[in-house]
């Protein structure tokens, strides 16, 4: 059985990122826009901007109250599209009641939009023709091309069918060529799923769910999930110690998924960067 190392290809990613960076003195800057102070977004945004001072990455930190106008918050995000220093946006996911998600997230440009949740970056990857992938499916597609895993004609399922997981996972998939069921919570019979798949990827948000009775013998699995259980530990989606058993490879948490998707969100803001700087390049020439 092998341990799909997440930590281990982030570091590697982000070395030769820095690299890039440092050689090419580039200077990517991204605008991090946060609204209230729920902890765990805190959490997530000190994380970005650490990987950022690691890289060489200018990030902006915008704080809101949690009383912020939805049009003050658009009226931000309208400044720093039209910014010419910032090459990437992102906005703190979940955002206050008061304020329509989805509109938010159109108001980001989308050639700005390095989480990729834009609905005109959502409509690219069903075409294939992206710039950006939205970083969690793409920290996961990034693990099996590191690993050499082949998705042609496989079997594979994806358990759950987010926005920003699920759907665009079983996207990347298809593209790839392999066989995809997408299963959620109405599904009937989710065993008789996960069983069939020689590749499974698990994003539910609920400890530890996928137990090894539901997994295929030698079967790739994919534990997206984080969760904080009782004693302040992570778990993820799937009972690890268990389903390693069985499984031909599989992904910790934490150390897998979650430090990947951090790490491709580094990437796009430097993707980012590069596609703005060639467009000014040629509107000079
Ligand atoms: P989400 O928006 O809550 O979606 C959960 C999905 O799981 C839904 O489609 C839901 O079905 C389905 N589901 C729930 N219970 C189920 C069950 N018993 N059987 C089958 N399907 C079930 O969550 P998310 O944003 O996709 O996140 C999922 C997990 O991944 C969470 O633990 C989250 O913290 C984690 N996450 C990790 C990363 C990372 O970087 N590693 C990034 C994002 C999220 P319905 O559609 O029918 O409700």
């Amino acid at each position: 059985m092998q341990i799909l190392d997440g930590k281990a290809l982030s570091i590697k990613i982000k070395g030769e990122l820095k690299e890039k960076i440092t050689k090419n003195t580039l200077s990517p800057t991204l605008a991090v826009v946060v609204v209230g102070s729920d902890p765990a977004s805190r959490v997530y945004v000190n994380g970005k901007k650490k990987d950022c001072e690691e890289l060489g990455i200018n990030s902006w930190e915008f704080n809101l109250q949690e009383n912020t106008s939805e049009e003050d918050l658009i009226s931000l995000i309208d400044n720093l599209n039209n910014n010419q220093m910032v090459n990437g946006i992102l906005v703190q996911l979940p955002l206050p009641s008061h304020m329509d998600e989805d509109k938010v997230i159109k108001s980001i440009s989308p050639s700005k939009d390095v989480d990729s949740f834009h609905p005109e970056n959502i409509g690219k990857i069903m075409l294939g023709t992206y710039s950006f992938l939205p970083c969690t499916p793409a920290g996961v597609m990034r693990i099996f091309k590191e690993y050499n895993i082949e998705i042609e004609g496989k079997n594979c399922a994806v358990i759950g069918r987010s926005n920003i997981v699920g759907k665009p996972m079983s996207l990347l998939l298809t593209q790839e060529h392999g066989t995809v069921t997408v299963a959620h919570s109405k599904t009937q019979d989710l065993t008789e799923i996960t069983k069939r798949a020689d590749i499974l990827v698990v994003a539910i948000g609920k400890a530890k769910y996928v137990t090894a009775d539901m997994v295929k013998d030698n079967a790739v699995v994919i534990d997206v999930g984080i969760n904080r259980l009782d004693d302040g530990s992570l778990a993820g989606d799937v009972d690890f110690d268990e389903v390693a058993k069985k499984a031909s490879a599989i992904t910790p948490v934490p150390g897998g998924v979650g430090v990947m998707t951090r790490a491709i969100l580094m990437e796009n803001v430097v993707k980012a960067y590069e596609e703005q700087n060639k467009l000014l390049e040629k509107a000079c020439l």
